[in-house]
């Protein structure tokens, strides 16, 4: 099997490498192709709401953004390959895409922030086409969906937080013109710098979860979402089939 059943959300086995081929292969592609990346967090809400387990599960590609999450899948003695973080996923398919002459639109953050990261990546990803931009504080659908679909972006990427982002892709799935959406919760931030990513020591030592709330303590109560989240799989994680 190439995924692992992890408080009841189908996490893949994939490395990097498989998963941007994946993606690369999923936008061409003629319907809508969906990518979640759930962190410890994001799985602990889906054990406990199970319609956002069956949106998670709906996905065609869902990889372990967090540490936690690849803990979890070795607490349950059915070990992921490694830590597939949606920043680096997407991280990689932009040069991809760049070669290929693809085009990315960028949907979330506030006002201003999706433009300024659509600057950054063009000028670090020559050939990436930028379909367009939208901040992440609107009220009418139907309005944000018609310019995504007039743009027909090759990648959506919904950075609402979530559930949002991951139930805005799957409630509009029908609807929306482009070949792959993921829900990419504060990537944009860090595209535009106004959220710095954990520097590569805490990342590679699994602790980019120290290194936010020591930059945003206010995440406190979020992350005891951690924890818990590892007693769950400890003594619960097998009765999930
Ligand atoms: N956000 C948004 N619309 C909303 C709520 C949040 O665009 O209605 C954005 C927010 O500005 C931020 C991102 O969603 O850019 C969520 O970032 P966070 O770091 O919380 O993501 P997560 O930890 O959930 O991946």
């Amino acid at each position: 099997m190439d995924f692992v059943n992890i408080l009841g959300v189908h996490v893949n086995k994939y490395t990097m490498d498989d998963a941007v081929a994946k993606a690369s292969e999923l936008m061409e592609s003629d319907s809508l192709s969906m990518i979640f990346t759930p962190n410890s967090e994001i799985l602990l809400y889906a054990s406990e709401n199970p319609q956002f387990t069956d949106v998670l599960n709906s996905a065609d590609m869902i990889v372990a953004d967090g540490i936690g999450v690849v803990y979890g899948a070795k607490i349950l003695g059915n070990p992921l390959k490694e830590r597939v973080a949606g920043y680096d996923l997407v991280c990689n398919l932009f040069p991809v895409m760049a070669q290929k002459g693809k085009s990315v639109y960028l949907l979330g953050a506030k006002p201003g922030v999706a433009e300024l990261a659509a600057e950054n990546l063009v000028k670090k990803y020559p050939g990436l086409v930028i379909a367009g931009t939208h901040d992440g504080y609107f009220k009418n659908d139907d309005e944000v969906i018609a310019d995504i679909n007039a743009a027909a972006p090759d990648f959506l990427m919904v950075c609402l937080g979530f559930p949002k982002q991951e139930n805005w892709i799957y409630n509009n799935r029908q609807a929306l013109n482009a070949k792959l959406a993921i829900g990419a919760g504060g990537c944009l931030d860090v595209f535009a710098g106004t959220v710095k990513r954990a520097p590569e020591f805490y990342c590679n030592h699994g602790i980019e979860w120290l290194y936010r709330l020591i930059k945003q303590p206010s995440r406190f109560v979020r992350m005891l979402a951690l924890p818990k989240f590892g007693l769950k799989v400890l003594f619960k994680g097998r009765q999930y089939k």
